[in-house]
């Protein structure tokens, strides 16, 4: 059985290779951060060049806030909140600002965060008047002995805590609401953020408002923490963006992570398995972001295009949208 897993991920592996940015060498960068701003239909011929200019550069500036406090020794965990926050507070993006819109027309949003070293995690689901839900769920994991607060209660909570609570009007955005408005316009655009850190620790976080138009009180997988964030310092941290319900169906941030541990196969082979073989068969359109202890990492999608991008140590710095 074990040895068809391996053959199919081959065959995958060779087939779907251009959806799909791997690292794997011996030798291990001081740290790595890698991002994604959502999958989907995203198409080039969709896309002006202005917009995809606007994309890149906050891509570009998210990487960039993340590198830099990697560079400086700076934890894995604070990396991947400035990070996420960057892009939470960009209208471009299915998170914060520009999260998209219940049946209800309003924004219920969801946001979750894991260490890798000790295994805590927080998460927020349904929020609504939160600036930046990632700092609401890093608050829950540092300082509640819960892992995952709703609603009223989340946003009761966050307002506690001293974050920053704005009116509904804030996370108003055209797009969004033209999206809404054509409700079969189902938009991705969930953002992630996964980092190895100079002291060996891996994070994860993720953040989003969810599917458009989806019922009130519909939770998706990214505050489930083992579906759409997941971490763990003796194997990977991973990051989901995608059609929700598939990715909680099949735990796949943490199903990574144990193919790994379990099965002692390679990151690369792991997320190759789950999502380009797995998810795809039973129609899981999304992707994910991952990075494991040894630096190694994968930004790995089934979908037309993911926003991602990735910055180490090494000096590498590379960004993405398209299937290329
Ligand atoms: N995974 C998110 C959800 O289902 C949506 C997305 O990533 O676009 O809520």
């Amino acid at each position: 059985m074990f040895r068809n897993i391996i053959a199919v991920i081959v065959l995958i592996s060779i087939v779907l290779a251009c959806n799909n940015t791997v690292k794997e060498d011996k030798s291990i960068p001081e740290y790595v951060l890698v991002i994604h701003g959502g999958a989907g239909t995203i198409l080039k011929e969709n896309m002006s060049a202005e917009k995809e200019k606007l994309y890149i550069k906050k891509l570009q500036e998210a990487l960039q806030t993340g590198d830099a406090i990697l560079k400086d020794g700076g934890t894995s965990l604070d990396a991947i909140t400035a990070t996420i926050m960057v892009m939470e507070n960009s209208p471009l993006f299915n998170a914060g600002k520009g999260a998209v819109f219940t049946e209800e027309g309003i924004v219920e949003m969801d946001a979750s965060i894991m260490d890798g070293n000790t295994s805590s995690a927080g998460a927020v689901a349904g929020v609504h008047n939160i600036k930046n839900p990632i700092l609401a769920a890093r608050a829950v994991m540092e300082n509640t002995s819960h892992v995952l607060l709703t609603g009223d209660g989340a946003d009761d909570f966050a307002n506690s805590q001293g974050l920053e609570i704005v009116d509904s009007s804030y996370f108003f955005t055209d797009s969004r609401w033209k999206s809404y408005q054509n409700a079969k316009n189902k938009k991705h655009g969930t953002v992630g953020a996964v980092a190895l850190d100079k002291h060996g620790n891996l994070a994860a976080g993720t953040s989003t408002g969810g599917m458009t138009f989806k019922m009130k009180g519909r939770v998706g997988d990214s505050p489930i923490i083992g579906a759409g964030t997941y971490a763990d310092n003796n194997t990977c941290a991973v990051s989901a963006t995608g059609h929700g319900e598939y990715f909680i169906r099949n735990v796949v941030a943490y199903d990574i992570g144990a193919l790994m541990k379990y099965k002692k196969i390679t990151l690369k082979e792991a997320v190759n398995y789950v999502i380009l073989d797995k998810l795809k068969k039973i129609g899981g359109d999304g992707g994910i972001i991952a990075v494991d202890s040894q630096g190694n990492y994968a930004m790995t999608f089934n979908t037309a295009g993911m926003y991602r991008g990735v910055v180490n140590s090494d000096g590498v710095m590379d960004i993405k949208i398209y299937n290329d």
